[in-house]
């Protein structure tokens, strides 16, 4: 007997048909004499028209009440999975964020869990009954709701999955694993057995969007086996074997790095459009100028990515390029402007049509001139690379938009990941 956390996203949940075939994966797990607690999202598509209710209402609005609302479509989906699993004999009820409780930072809309208490989940779990746990959920220091980021669903199952010390996370989406890069854009894509939580934390907050990147890094803390896999699998479909370290499953395991025994040097590659460009033209090269630059912008919270300056010329004045969120490029904007006259600029350019695309892996550390290969394969296909930025277990450039496509599909042929 083991004890799972089963969570599943909005496409596996989108309809009551698509619910009762969730219903139907759980019992499968209740019949093998599992203890189960289930996490879900709200049907695909619904936060999406919640945030756009909220936004038609007033575009600069109460982050409380924002939460408020989206929270709502989770709330439905705890409540028809619980109908749809006692209605095929499952005992099971709905668990809301602030009835467990799950406990949050007060940062509504992106806010950070910080303690759940697990002993009564775990008391029903004992007793045999399925806990159907609103994922995206908390409860803030206030007592209001709150929400955990776009994708937390992922987070909420990792948390509950330390909290009541389950065995294993499985995460159904509409993919079968983790693959080598995003399946939707390359068709040869391979899916990975495993994945190390570092490989796949890096792969996450670089655009993969299969994990919250939180939900991984909880993973890794607290030592939570991972698995993702599809609920489109017929719930009747052989299962995994083994057991703890041992256990081989259908999906992509993520666990740690000693685990997998054999390390390629690139194990993934991500993009992200959610990315802007900002070039502040003809500042002083002198000392003090970066710290006028990215100060004003670190004051507002502004996460600055990737950063390059050019070599100055005669006239000692020099252009600072970097990244932020694209979300925040108009705020960054504001910022610099105001700090013109501190920071001595002539003009402030901005560009949203950039993609950064990353390569990853743990191998990395000990291979030489893995970076060289990405420049070289870009060069081939005429891609400029405007901004890079690397780490140890990455590599990442910024690039035009219009050559996403392009720029993975040939970093996926030159790193060897396609699938034969
Ligand atoms: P859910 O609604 O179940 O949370 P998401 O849409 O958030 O599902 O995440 C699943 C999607 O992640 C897939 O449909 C796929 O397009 C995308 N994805 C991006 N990169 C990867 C990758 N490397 N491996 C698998 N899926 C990926
Ligand atoms: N429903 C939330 C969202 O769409 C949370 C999730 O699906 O993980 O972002
Ligand atoms: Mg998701």
């Amino acid at each position: 007997m083991a004890r799972l956390v089963m969570k599943f996203g909005g496409t596996s949940v989108a309809d009551v048909e698509r619910i009762k075939n969730v219903a139907a994966h759980v019992k499968r797990e209740v019949d093998a004499g599992h203890e189960v607690a289930v996490v879900v999202s709200a049907m695909s598509g619904k936060t999406n028209e919640l945030v756009g209710w909220v936004n038609e209402a007033a575009r600069l609005h109460d982050a409380r009440e924002y939460d408020t609302v989206v929270a709502s479509g989770e709330q439905v989906t705890v409540g028809l999975l619980s109908i749809a699993l006692q209605e095929i004999g499952v005992a099971a009820r709905s668990w809301l964020g602030w009835q467990i409780p799950i406990r949050t930072n007060g940062a509504h809309s992106t806010a950070r869990i910080a303690d759940i208490d697990g002993q009564a989940l775990i008391e029903r779990l004992e007793q045999g009954q399925v806990a159907v746990v609103a994922g995206f959920q908390g409860l803030g220091p206030d007592n209001r709701i709150t929400t955990l980021g776009r994708g937390g669903s992922d987070t909420s199952a990792v948390a509950i999955a330390a909290a009541v010390k389950a065995d294993r996370c499985d995460i159904y989406t509409d993919v079968d694993g983790v693959y080598t890069t995003d399946p939707r854009i390359v068709a040869k894509a391979r899916r990975l057995d495993k994945i190390s939580y570092e490989e796949m934390l890096e792969m996450a907050s670089l655009g993969a969007k299969v994990l919250q990147t939180r939900s991984v890094e909880l993973a890794m803390v607290h030592g939570v086996r991972l698995q993702v896999r599809s609920s489109f699998d017929p719930p009747d479909a052989p299962q995994g074997t083994g057991e703890g370290a041992n256990y081989v499953g259908p999906g992509t395991i993520v666990c740690g790095e000693d685990e997998i025994v054999e390390q390629a040097v690139v194990s993934g590659i991500a993009y992200t459009k959610d990315e802007a460009k900002i070039t502040v033209q003809k500042v002083a090269d002198q000392p003090g100028v970066a710290a006028k630059i990215f100060g004003p912008l670190a004051e507002a919270s502004i996460n600055v990515d990737m950063i390059v300056q050019d070599v100055s010329e005669e006239d000692k004045r020099t252009d600072v390029t970097f990244s932020v969120p694209a979300s925040d490029l108009a705020r960054a904007e504001d910022v610099l402007r105001r700090a013109k006259d501190d920071i001595g600029f002539e003009e402030l350019k901005s560009d949203t049509d950039v993609v950064k695309v990353s390569i990853i892996g743990v191998g990395m550390r000990s291979h030489v001139g893995v970076a060289q290969k990405m420049f070289q394969t870009l060069a081939e296909k005429g891609i400029n690379i405007q901004v890079i930025s690397t780490s140890e277990i990455k590599v990442s450039v910024l690039i035009g938009a219009e050559y996403t496509e392009l720029a993975v599909r040939a970093l996926h042929s030159a790193y060897g990941l396609d699938a034969a």
